[in-house]
């Protein structure tokens, strides 16, 4: 049997204003700046009438870290100054590498009527890895392998990493597991974590106990982190519930970040805001 992880920051998920959308952020918050390697965690929920222009971010660069947005509900258009252009849909992830720089928009496809749902996470690239050729990989949810939860009905989605055997089909750049679990009430599973992994686990619906302590409830308590003196979790699901599981091993180098820039020194910041300004990221029109 292995050891449960302590739980060490129960957070709420509370709402913040960006450009007039109203999106959850529960990472980073004033308790927590980072869950190393993961910078921050938006989930974004919202309803596109046939009208609504939806939540439209006008193009913008990254650099430095890897922006990846999961899907839930509707489907999402994206584009960027690689030249990708394409349509993501409920259960698809798209995880970019930003690396060197990349310019890129996203928002609603243009005849989407219905809800949207998704997460964007900001994944930290190793000081090595910062200046990397950007690339952007399009994870289709069929390619994804399903982990049954023993004994009950639910499933868990391997994006990244591995779950008992189970390779994701993302390629990363620091050892990372990405989990999506959608549990039905009465299912019960322990998940192993590598001992060295951070961990956090968010809940984007229903209400689940975890290692028999505290109960993630929507609006309540969404997010939990951990302390790395176990190897697993375990997971009681009292409603269907739909989490995500996010755990890496830890870069453990300084973190400096401006906007849409996560470098590891304010010169190197001051270095991308200057690049971005001569189009050394690209462009998008
Ligand atoms: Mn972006």
């Amino acid at each position: 049997m292995k050891t449960l992880r302590s739980i060490v920051y129960k957070g709420k998920s509370d709402y913040v204003n960006m450009g007039g959308n109203l999106i959850r952020q529960p990472l980073p918050t004033q308790e927590v700046d980072q869950v190393d390697p993961f910078l921050l965690l938006h989930h974004y929920k919202y309803d596109v009438g046939p009208y609504s222009p939806g939540l439209s971010l006008s193009p913008h660069p990254h650099r430095g870290f890897e922006p990846v947005t999961f899907i839930f509900k509707g489907e999402q258009l994206h584009r960027d100054s690689l030249g990708n252009e394409g349509i993501l849909h409920a259960g698809d992830v798209q995880w970019m590498t930003a690396g060197s720089g990349v310019v890129h928009d996203e928002g609603p496809s243009k005849d989407f009527v219905g809800t949207m749902e998704g997460i964007q996470l900001w994944v930290n690239l190793p000081k090595k890895h910062k200046m990397t050729t950007p690339k952007y990989q399009d994870v289709k949810a069929e390619k994804m392998p399903l982990v049954a939860v023993k004994n009950g009905k639910g499933i868990i989605k391997v994006v990244a990493g591995e779950l008992n055997g189970q390779k994701g089909p993302t390629s990363t750049f620091t050892d990372i597991n990405a989990y999506i679990a959608n549990l039905e009430a009465g299912d019960n599973i322990t998940i192993p974590i590598p001992a060295n992994h951070e961990l956090l686990v968010y809940l984007l619906e229903g209400e689940t106990r975890v290692n028999d302590v505290d109960t993630l409830k929507e609006d309540k308590l969404q997010i939990l982190t951990f302390a790395k003196d176990g190897e697993a979790i375990s997971l009681e699901a009292n409603q269907n519930s739909t989490l995500l599981i996010l755990s890496g091993e830890p870069i453990e180098e300084k973190v400096t970040s401006w906007g849409p820039y996560v470098m590891n020194t304010q010169t190197e910041i001051m270095e991308a805001m200057r690049d971005f300004q001569q189009g050394k990221m690209g462009y998008l029109y």
